[in-house]
């Protein structure tokens, strides 16, 4: 190259230089402008997705660039009403076409189960058709392609990334309340109430003050939330007592020590949410104080609000009882008895003898008997001898053997210590 330009004369060399700086502007200057106004990013995608299998995840197109065919998708809207044979009617494909379909993808399949506002994509080239793909939800689609004169139906899955939600809040009106406040769903609620639903009762135990801390899971899909996951760990401080769970592998929760939350009682009988949202945020104690003394507790709830069998067990009574009006009595296993009053009728399932699970419904709020107004009023017994529902204290149930609890154990006390350290560190939700 070198002895090449020494030979050139000197005019040719600047002339030649001149030119290549001048075509190498140009060109540049030309590609760049094609970028930013033909190239659309979406059509990159198309066009390298297109000569392959369109169920082909984008991190094996780098295969798939063979030519540059654009796939025209029609697009159609399910009505009210619709099948495939009208949807396939309305883009202009016939009753021959909705055999072939059907046949490849068999019954009990997702086009089977339309709804109306759901999307359908077509791609019809030469008069065939050639692809339909049904996005199910952001997770999930099915898609339909036909090869060798036959179709064949495939399902497309994705992962959402799983990503770790802190929240804390305190009881300042009702958990209900001031949960929301702190950024909880009414379902994560539930669940929580759920988790510690053995240990506190979240209609007549919560003080002002409380405090509650929770880690769960949320779903993410291209930096999106579509989904929120399980508890991880949860820690509520119930009148200075601090209660903490944290999900096992098996999907049930235990304390710290590997002893189950779930316990042969539950500490409410009526669910909090049924009650909360109509409950007074000024008096968060007790309920109708003026039947007091007594040797139950009330729950003021509506009339029809459901009761439910704080424990497994057998009905020994159903019926009128003086002042305590429609009454349930349950003979639990061992010295346990619990008694439900007041009712304005029972679930017509549960009869004397019966036998009921924990959390079952078996009747209803009302205002039978000696009540001033709708509300349970509720016995719990032990050996015959009335103790406080609130205090009393439930046998435990089988804690995790010692092969689970080496597994629940190490990652225990991670969850625990981010938990801990997240509601040192947290200022409270602005409820406070
Ligand atoms: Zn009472």
């Amino acid at each position: 190259m070198h002895i090449l330009l020494q030979n050139f004369p000197r005019g040719y060399l600047i002339v030649i230089i001149a030119l290549v700086t001048f075509l190498t502007l140009a060109i540049n200057i030309q590609f760049h402008t094609k970028l930013a106004s033909d190239i659309n990013i979406n059509d990159v995608m198309i066009k390298s997705l297109a000569p392959c299998n369109i169920s082909e995840l984008p991190s094996v197109t780098s295969k798939c660039l063979t030519g540059p065919i654009i796939e025209d998708w029609q697009k159609i809207t399910v009505q009210a009403g619709d099948n495939l044979s009208t949807l396939f009617k309305r883009i202009g494909l016939t009753p021959q076409d909705v055999y072939q379909v059907s046949k490849a993808i068999g019954k009990g399949s997702a086009l089977d189960t339309l709804f109306p506002g759901d999307e359908l994509q077509f791609i019809i080239a030469n008069n065939q058709l050639q692809k339909i793909r049904h996005i199910k939800s952001p997770l999930e689609s099915l898609i339909i392609i036909r090869s060798e004169n036959a179709y064949h139906a495939k399902f497309e899955k994705r992962e959402p990334d799983i990503r770790t939600r802190f929240v804390k809040g305190a009881i300042k009106e009702s958990l209900f309340v001031d949960g929301q406040k702190a950024g909880l769903s009414e379902q994560k609620l539930i669940e929580l109430t759920t988790i510690f639903g053995w240990d506190i009762d979240f209609a007549l135990d919560i003080r002002s003050g409380d405090i509650f801390t929770l880690m769960y899971e949320e779903k993410y899909l291209d930096d999106k939330l579509i989904g929120s996951g399980n508890i991880i760990a949860a820690q509520f401080v119930n009148q200075n007592k601090i209660h903490a769970a944290l999900r096992h592998v098996d999907g049930k929760y235990y304390t710290p020590q590997g002893h189950s939350m779930h316990k042969a009682f539950l500490r409410s009988p009526v669910e909090f949410y049924r009650i909360s949202s109509k409950f007074n945020p000024k008096r968060l104690h007790p309920i109708l104080k003026t039947l007091r003394p007594h040797r139950g507790v009330d729950y003021a709830a509506a009339t029809g609000t459901p009761i439910r069998a704080s424990g497994d067990g057998r009905v020994t009574w159903r019926g009128n009882k003086n002042g305590y009006g429609r009454t349930i009595i349950i003979q639990h296993a061992g010295v346990y008895t619990t008694l439900y009053a007041h009712m304005s009728k029972y679930n017509s399932k549960v009869k004397q003898g019966s036998r009921v699970k924990q959390g079952q419904v078996i009747g209803y709020v009302g205002t039978s008997g000696y009540a001033t107004g709708p509300h349970l009023h509720y016995e719990f017994r032990v050996n015959g001898v009335h103790k406080d529902p609130l205090k009393v204290k439930f046998p435990h149930t089988k804690p995790l053997n010692q092969e689970q609890l080496k597994e629940f154990s190490a990652f225990a006390a991670t969850a625990l210590m981010q938990l801990n350290t997240y509601q040192m560190k947290a200022p409270l939700a602005r409820s406070l």
